[in-house]
């Protein structure tokens, strides 16, 4: 496809947005026309779609919307065009007299600016544009208007709450179908929504936003994860350490966190009273690493030297970013510093990007994931940044040789770079197509030094090491809602909280699954008997919901033989076995760590 065709395409960013904010002109002509005296806001184009905010004594309900949408592909069909024009501030303020929050604009508008507006029939609408030229170009049946809710006038709730009405709408009926299909699947498998209904996590007001609480299923979860983790690094020659949750202010000012990261952290005391002591919790384990270096002196024999810790960091993020586990103030993660000689980057590099994509692979989400080489911003250092532009170019060129040898294919980030170096960032996107990091690798060239870091090397002379900032799995309560959305809550049985469920059909059974079960525990499986006296449909039913891989119910003929008859959630019935076998399938499965 030529260049020139490829602009007017879907996929591309700018039609794409030029598309939906003329459709929120259009919804807002529409409303207009039901509703005359309504008054308008602000329409514009957003991530997914577009929407109008309305002053009106109409409260639109579901149908009001049909209805709506309706007189939009009317006026799509009347391929009406768009014209623009411009006028003076008093001219501006004249048409627009019936329209207060247009005036309250236009008054706020710098006194130089340029006042354009969007003309289409008998619609007339303030705008800087762009626009598509007709409206005509916009397919009426490829509209759908998804959601009404308020929204306060200017995001200020001290004044008068609107209606907002959301809309999506695509070229194709179909591409629009596929759209709705796709949010209705991401609704159910929304870690926020299904992660509450299993009872892995919750929130409560009074403990605070961003601060989850692991229910016993969730940290069951957790826990299996670490210690694969930490038994994984630990196999690959990393040393485990535990270091302190907080630490003096001291500690933060040679880091340059104090200088750069100050209103990320969580501070206990008052940060500008040099008298007191001030301590604050740790936004990253780096610092406290670097101690254990530090410990003794160290030759070139010592590297490299990698440490692995699983640690809880804290961070002052916005109350506004909160989501469900994606966007927490405290987690934990497998954070780790290879402390090396400079001709041991490349190979450590390659090992550290070899966990990252071991443990994707294993967890079932490497196929979602991409890459960002995270670079900091030459052209406008600031003081965001440590160290010259030289060491940057360095330590950048040098990362950009890896990373081509290693085949990666990413993305630049420009002025994304961590204070102390370039990154490579290993982003996924959540169930609804939110891109966040899940794993990070960074090379630092300049920490070393501040913190007196040193070795003897080879001949005798001292040197400063090369350090790489790692994680190998990420923060564990990304991860966890990261793994709910992609199995839509049926974790697979290596890492299920609750592994397998015997349902006895009768009081006599119940002593046999005991029985049994307690072999499974015995082997460091997860097992639970549900006892109760209910029906046993209800019981079946419930392991369903659970999620649960393998249920077992008993009865008197699994009895009189000894076996059992396991039943795999996906697989279904798997026919009567001996607990032996049982046991050697179960083993199977969780050893290999099997997606299922
Ligand atoms: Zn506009
Ligand atoms: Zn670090």
């Amino acid at each position: 496809m030529s260049e020139e065709n490829k602009q007017y395409t879907f996929e591309n960013e700018q039609y794409r947005k030029t598309y939906w904010h003329t459709c929120s002109h259009v919804l807002a002509q529409a409303v207009k026309r039901l509703w005359p005296s309504t008054k308008l806001a602000i329409g514009p184009a957003i991530e997914n779609g577009f929407y109008y905010d309305l002053d009106s004594e109409e409260t639109f309900t579901p149908e009001d919307l049909s209805k709506i949408e309706a007189e939009m592909r009317k006026i799509c069909k009347e391929k009406l065009k768009l014209e623009r024009f411009e006028l003076p501030r008093t001219e501006a303020l004249a048409l627009m007299k019936d329209e207060p929050y247009k005036v309250e604009l236009i008054n706020d508008l710098p006194e130089d600016a340029v006042i354009s507006f969007y003309q289409q029939g008998d619609f007339t609408d303030l705008c800087a544009g762009p626009h598509l030229d007709s409206t005509g170009r916009i397919k009426g049946n490829g509209i759908k208007l998804t959601a009404c809710n308020s929204a306060y006038w200017r995001g200020d709730s001290s004044r008068k709450q609107l209606q907002r009405i959301y809309g999506i709408a695509f070229p194709k009926k179909e591409e629009l179908d596929a759209y709705l299909e796709q949010q209705a699947e991401a609704l159910k498998r929304d870690h926020n929504k299904l992660g509450r209904e299993l009872e892995y996590f919750t929130t409560v007001d009074v403990i605070g936003q961003g601060l989850p609480i692991l229910l016993p299923k969730g940290a069951r979860v957790i826990q299996q994860l670490q210690r694969w983790i930490e038994d994984t690094e630990q196999r690959r020659g990393y040393l485990l350490t535990k270091t302190p949750l907080m630490a003096k202010r001291d500690l933060y000012r040679i880091s340059g966190h104090w200088d750069h990261y100050l209103d990320g952290m969580f501070i206990l005391g008052d940060p500008y009273d040099e008298t007191k002591e001030c301590f604050a919790l740790r936004p990253m384990t780096c610092p406290f690493q670097y101690q254990v270096f530090l410990n003794r002196a160290r030759s070139y024999r010592d590297l490299p030297m990698r440490l692995g810790e699983t640690s809880t960091l804290f961070r002052n993020e916005d109350s506004g970013e909160m989501h469900g586990l994606i966007r927490v103030r405290q987690f934990t993660i497998s954070e780790g510093h290879l402390i090396l000689r400079p001709d041991q980057l490349e190979d450590e590099f390659r090992g550290c990007f070899e966990l990252a994509s071991y443990c994707l692979e294993t967890l079932g989400l490497k196929e979602d994931c991409s890459f960002r080489f995270s670079q900091w911003d030459p052209a406008n250092p600031g003081n965001k940044y440590e160290g010259t532009a030289e060491q940057w170019e360095h330590a950048q060129s040098v990362m950009k040789k890896i990373l081509d040898d290693l085949g990666i294919d990413y993305k630049v980030g420009i002025d994304e770079a961590a204070f102390y170096g370039p990154k490579l960032d290993i982003q996924i996107k959540n169930v609804f197509g939110k891109e966040d990091t899940l794993i990070t690798i960074q090379i630092d060239m300049l920490l070393a030094e501040k913190f007196g870091m040193e070795y003897t090397d080879v001949d005798g002379t001292k040197k400063t090491p090369y350090i790489i900032h790692r994680t190998s799995m990420g923060c564990y309560e990304r991860t966890l809602a990261l793994l709910i959305e992609k199995y839509a809550g049926a974790l697979p049985t290596w890492m299920a909280p609750e592994q397998v469920r015997f349902l006895p059909v009768t009081d006599r059974a119940g002593d046999y699954c005991a029985e049994q079960a307690r072999k499974l525990e015995d082997l460091g499986f997860r097992v639970e008997v549900d006892y109760r006296n209910e029906k046993i449909g209800k019981k079946i039913r419930e392991a369903q919901m659970d999620k649960v891989p393998y249920m077992v119910v008993v009865g008197d003929r699994d009895m009189e033989n000894s076996t059992v008859s396991p039943r795999h959630r996906a697989e279904g019935d798997l026919g009567a076995m001996s607990m032996e076998d049982f046991i050697a399938l179960l083993k199977d499965v969780v050893d290999s760590k099997a997606k299922k």
